[in-house]
């Protein structure tokens, strides 16, 4: 892991609290779900939001992948590009905004190659 996501990960837990579901007891669980579908399927580039029945106002041109069951499945089907603004819409609980979106950019900027 890269030196300046690990002081995300070392800050985060006091930060948003040990029970949020983000952590599930594993503080590196996060990425390498997601870096999976990266890998095999590349950066998303296009909003398949209608797939989950949301309609895409093509507000963003920045695309990611989301986790249909939250069990982030090693399957194509547990996956789906949305664009920021329907990925953030379908994917997060409630308060949970800014560090979301940090680590989102960090994962597509600098940890996926
Ligand atoms: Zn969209």
């Amino acid at each position: 892991m890269l030196p300046h996501l690990r002081a995300v990960f070392n800050y985060m837990p006091q930060r948003i609290g040990k029970n949020h579901p983000f952590w599930k007891g594993n503080k590196a669980s996060y990425i390498p779900k997601h870096a999976w579908v990266y890998r095999w399927y590349g950066k998303a580039n296009k909003c398949e939001a209608y797939l989950i029945g949301l309609t895409c106002k093509n507000i963003s041109k920045k695309y990611h992948w989301a986790n249909i069951s939250k069990k982030y499945l090693r399957i194509k089907k547990d996956w789906i590009m949305l664009c920021v603004s329907c990925h953030k819409i379908y994917d997060l609980p409630k308060g949970w905004t800014s560090w979301n979106r940090i680590l989102e950019e960090l994962i597509l900027k600098k940890d996926i190659k």
